[in-house]
């Protein structure tokens, strides 16, 4: 997902900002969250600030896990500003990390929570849920578009909360987790192209690197996706530098099945 292509500018008003990407910065949470804030009040000014839109877990991003304890200290920073912290959670939410939201794992309750992709099993449905003194600021009706609450997606997204609860998705993620670790967790140490596995329930980044550095390695990347392709595995690529090879299998997915895709991949591996 190398930078935007072509996309025109973005508005005005809307900043990006460094946030924790453990294996490039080396940073603790801590230290990560304040450089973060530090950018923010030099550069745009913490009273500036209306709403902070962060991904718990990257997905697009290169499935990169903040370190612990940065979203602590990013919330409290927020709650000192007056500035509403927004979990985005449309990729890592709905229960693909092993939780109903992927901020759970970083022991943060934020502001406002956004959801869609598996939200309604497919069908076009996108939410944002909060507390109730944001959520009530605007009169009913006062925001809402063509298709909102379309009744057969909602129908969808009611049977879809309901399967993850009476069928143990979130225990099937988990379960993911680790099976995957078992499988693939050893990567790092054993091809020299693997710069870090890593993941949270049914969702986990292979970084590619040149070996015996982190540069990062978009060539092996297309390489592998190419190989892995042309025999049935499907898995898709992620990242700043498209580098990270993604995996988002279903919740539901059987151990053979993730040792079947990790031969390949290994394959892939070997052939380069
Ligand atoms: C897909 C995705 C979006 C876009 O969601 P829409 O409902 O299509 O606007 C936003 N954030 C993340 C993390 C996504 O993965």
């Amino acid at each position: 997902m190398a930078g935007a292509r072509r996309h025109g500018s973005v508005p005005g008003e809307i900043y990006s900002v460094p946030t924790s990407y453990p294996f490039r910065d080396g940073l603790s949470g801590e230290e990560a969250a304040e450089h973060t804030i530090d950018y923010i009040t030099t550069h745009i000014g913490a009273t500036e600030i209306a709403a902070f839109f962060v991904e718990p877990i990257q997905g697009d991003g290169g499935i990169v896990i903040p370190a612990p304890g940065y979203f602590a200290r990013i919330a409290e920073f927020c709650a000192e500003n007056g500035i509403v912290f927004v979990a985005d959670e449309i990729q890592a939410g709905i229960g693909r990390t092993g939780t109903w939201y992927s901020i759970e794992h970083h022991g943060v309750v934020p502001d406002l929570v956004t959801s869609a992709k598996g939200i309604a099993g497919g069908f076009p449905l996108a939410a944002v849920t909060g507390r109730a003194e944001i959520m009530d600021a605007v009169q009913p009706g006062g925001i809402g578009g063509t298709f909102g609450g379309n009744p057969v997606s909602t129908a969808a997204a009611l049977a879809t909360l309901e399967a993850i609860e009476s069928e143990g998705l979130l225990v099937e993620a988990q379960r993911v987790e680790r099976a995957l670790t078992a499988r693939i967790g050893d990567w790092a140490e054993r091809f020299d192209l693997v710069g870090e596995v890593r993941g949270k329930g049914a969702m986990f980044g292979v970084e590619l690197v040149l070996p015996g550095t982190r540069t990062p390695n978009p060539e092996a990347l297309t390489s592998v996706i190419r190989y892995a392709a042309e025999r049935g595995v499907l898995v898709l690529d992620a990242g700043s530098w498209d580098s990270v090879l993604r995996f988002l299998p279903s919740v539901v997915i059987s151990e053979a099945l993730i040792d079947d895709a990790a031969s390949v991949i290994e394959e892939a591996f070997a052939a380069l």
